[in-house]
């Protein structure tokens, strides 16, 4: 068994995927168009290597919006992933749709600018005011 894979997929099973690479730049996401395609205050995200992730079980519905790649199940509307573009080699995938969402720790806060004033942050990680600075966007 590869202790690397990560196995995850929406609410109502139509969509599964699997990762074989490590996940990096995991953040929780406070941007008001994650928000919104997600319904809940913040998305917290995993960063892949794009040739080491494929969907296994099903195809997700992508949007494109705001010139970024989104997907999500057709069936049930859980948020699967997000990419720049199509052809991008990264691809961030929500935490929370792994099947075992606990195997990776957040290592900061991103987009704090559109954070809801009602989300109180106490969890002393780093915050950026939009993208990681350490990181060329
Ligand atoms: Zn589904
Ligand atoms: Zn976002």
């Amino acid at each position: 068994m590869n202790p690397n894979l990560i196995c995850g997929g929406c609410l109502c099973g139509s969509v599964r995927y699997e990762a074989t690479r490590h996940p990096y730049n995991i953040t929780h996401c406070h941007c008001s168009d994650c928000r919104r395609s997600s319904g809940a205050p913040f998305v917290t995200w995993a960063s892949f290597c794009r040739s080491g992730f494929r969907f296994t079980t099903g195809l997700p519905r992508e949007l494109e919006w705001a010139e970024r790649l989104r997907s999500f199940c057709p069936d049930c509307g859980t948020p699967l992933t997000f990419m720049s573009g199509p052809e991008a080699d990264e691809i961030d995938v929500t935490v929370c749709s792994f099947d075992q969402p606990a195997t990776v720790t957040p290592a900061d806060h991103t987009w704090i600018d559109d954070r809801l004033p009602w989300i109180r942050l106490a969890d002393d990680l780093p915050t950026y005011e939009r993208k990681r600075k350490t990181h060329a966007a």
